[in-house]
C-alpha cells in the first residue's frame, strides 16, 4: 500500500467515525439524520478553509510560510513545497552555468558566432565582437555577412560543405587573415568559429618566399658547375677521373631537377586563387605525351592513349601539362619493359577525368596517404635511381588543386598504379557545344 492510499483511507474512516458519532448524537436528540448533517457541514467547512489557506500562500509563496495544514491537506501542501524547492533549484542551477558559460566563452580565445538557419546572427562571444567589430545592441539578428563580404567565406557560408576552415583577408586594408570554420548542429542552426591566422599565414608566406629565393639563388652556380662538369667529362685527357666527373654530373642533373621542381612548385604556389584560363585539346597532350615516353631509352612496351571525350578542359595550359606529364612520367619511369601504360580522359556527369594506369610495381597502401607530400618516396633508393626528385605527386596536387581538381591514386602492391584527376564539370568546354550555341 503506498503512502497516499494509506493517508486516504485513514481519512474515510475518519469522516466514517465522525458521521457514525454524528447519526449517534442525532438519535439521541431525536433525529439520527440532522447529526449526519451537522458532521457533513463542519466537514465541509474546514476542507473550505484549508483550500483557502493553501490558495492565499501559492499566492505569496515567495514571502509567506507555508500553511500548517493536516491529513491529506498536509500532504498536498508538503508536495507543493518540494516541488517548489526543486523547481527553484534548478533555476539558480540553469542561471549559474550560463554565467559561468558566458565568462567561459568571453575569456576563449577564438570567435564564436551563432548563427540562425538564414545565417543572422543569433549571439557572438567577446573575441567575436572584437574581431569583426560587431555591436551587440545593433547587430543582433543581422546576417554575417553583411559584416564578412569577402566571396570565398560567401561561398563557405552557402555551402554545406565544412569540413575545413576557409581562411580569408576580411578588409583589404588591413594584413589581418582569419579563419572561419563553421559546424552544424541542432536543427539548421550553425556555429562559426573564428581564429586569428595572420602570424600561421605570414610564416607560410615566409617559407614559400625563402624556398623559391634559395631555389633560385642556387639555380645560377648549380648551371656553371653542370656546364664545367660537361666540358670536362667531353675531354680524352681525364683518364680515370672520368669515373668520378660522370657521377658528378648525374648528381648536378639530379640537383637541377629538384631546383626546377622546387621552382615549379613555388610558381604554382605563388598565387592561391583558383583560375580561370583557356580550353586546353587534351587529346593533343596526350598525344604528345605518349611521344615523350616512346622517346626514352627504356620504356614500358606498350603506351596506349584512349580518348573518349571530345571535350576541352579550361585551366592554365602550363600547370595542366606539368601535371599530366608528372604523372605519365611516373608511370614511364616505375613501369619495366615488359610492361604497358594507359592514358586515358573522358568526361561523364560529374565532370572530366584524366587518369594514367600503368602495370608497374603498385604501391603499399599505407603510403598512399602520404604519397602527394614534399619528398615522400615509397622506395628512396629507386626514386633516386631513377633521377626522381620526390616533388612530382607535390606538383600533381597542386596544380590540381588550383584548378579545383582532385587526385585520387588507386593502387595495388606488385600489380600496378592508376592516378586519376578528376575535373569539376565546370572546367569542361565542349566544342559541339560551343559551336552550336
Ligand atoms: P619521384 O620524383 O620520386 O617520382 P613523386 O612525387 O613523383 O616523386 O612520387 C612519389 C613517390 O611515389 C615515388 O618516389 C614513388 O615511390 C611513388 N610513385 C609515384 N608514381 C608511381 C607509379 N606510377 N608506380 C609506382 N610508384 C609510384
Amino acid at each position: 500500500m503506498t503512502p497516499g492510499t494509506s493517508a486516504v483511507l485513514f481519512v474515510t474512516l475518519r469522516i466514517a467515525a465522525a458521521l457514525a458519532l454524528g447519526a449517534t448524537l442525532g438519535w439521541f436528540a431525536g433525529a439520527w439524520w440532522l447529526g449526519v448533517c451537522g458532521v457533513l457541514v463542519l466537514y465541509l467547512a474546514w476542507n473550505l478553509w484549508q483550500l483557502w489557506e493553501l490558495h492565499s500562500w501559492l499566492r505569496n509563496r515567495g514571502v509567506a510560510d507555508p500553511p500548517d495544514a493536516m491529513g491529506l491537506w498536509g500532504d498536498v501542501v508538503a508536495q507543493v513545497v518540494r516541488l517548489h524547492r526543486r523547481k527553484r533549484f534548478h533555476k539558480e542551477r540553469l542561471a549559474r552555468l550560463f554565467r559561468e558559460l558566458r565568462r567561459s566563452t568571453a575569456a576563449m580565445p577564438d570567435g564564436v558566432v551563432m548563427l540562425d538557419p538564414k545565417g543572422e546572427i543569433i549571439w557572438f562571444n567577446r573575441k567575436a565582437g572584437e574581431m569583426l567589430d560587431l555591436s551587440r545592441r545593433a547587430d543582433l539578428g543581422l546576417r554575417i555577412d553583411n559584416f564578412v563580404r569577402h566571396p570565398d567565406f560567401v561561398q563557405y557560408l552557402r555551402g554545406n560543405e565544412y569540413s575545413a576552415p576557409v581562411i580569408v583577408r576580411p578588409d583589404v586594408n588591413q594584413e589581418k587573415y582569419l579563419a572561419f570554420q563553421l559546424i552544424s548542429y541542432g536543427e539548421d542552426q550553425r556555429m562559426l568559429m573564428l581564429r586569428d591566422v595572420t602570424r600561421e599565414v605570414r610564416l607560410e608566406q615566409m617559407r614559400k618566399d625563402f624556398v623559391a629565393n634559395a631555389s633560385h639563388e642556387l639555380r645560377s652556380p648549380l648551371t656553371v658547375i653542370a656546364g664545367y662538369l660537361e666540358t670536362i667529362s667531353a675531354d680524352p685527357g681525364i683518364g680515370e677521373l672520368a669515373g668520378p666527373i660522370n657521377e658528378m654530373r648525374r648528381q648536378a642533373d639530379r640537383m637541377t631537377r629538384i631546383i626546377e621542381d622546387l621552382l615549379e612548385l613555388s610558381r604554382f604556389e605563388a598565387n592561391d586563387g583558383p583560375i580561370k584560363g583557356q580550353p586546353i585539346d587534351v587529346a593533343a597532350m596526350a598525344a604528345l605525351l605518349r611521344k615523350d615516353v616512346l622517346a626514352r631509352t627504356t620504356h614500358p612496351a606498350s603506351v596506349e592513349v584512349a580518348i573518349e571525350s571530345g571535350a576541352s578542359l579550361i585551366g592554365d595550359e602550363a600547370m595542366v601539362q606539368s601535371a599530366f606529364s608528372n604523372l605519365v612520367d611516373n608511370a614511364a619511369k616505375y613501369t619495366p619493359p615488359g610492361g604497358s601504360m594507359t592514358i586515358r580522359w573522358w568526361t561523364d556527369e560529374q565532370g572530366g577525368h584524366f587518369s594514367v594506369r600503368d602495370t608497374g610495381p603498385g604501391i603499399p597502401a599505407e603510403h598512399l596517404p602520404r604519397l602527394t607530400e614534399r619528398f615522400y618516396r615509397v622506395d628512396p633508393g629507386r626514386s633516386r635511381e631513377t633521377g626522381g626528385s620526390g616533388l612530382g605527386l607535390a606538383i600533381v596536387k597542386h596544380a590540381l588543386y588550383r584548378h579545383g581538381a582532385r587526385l585520387e591514386i588507386d593502387s595495388v602492391e606488385g600489380r600496378g598504379s592508376t592516378f586519376t584527376c578528376h575535373f569539376p564539370a565546370e572546367r569542361l568546354f565542349e566544342q559541339r557545344a560551343a559551336a552550336n550555341g
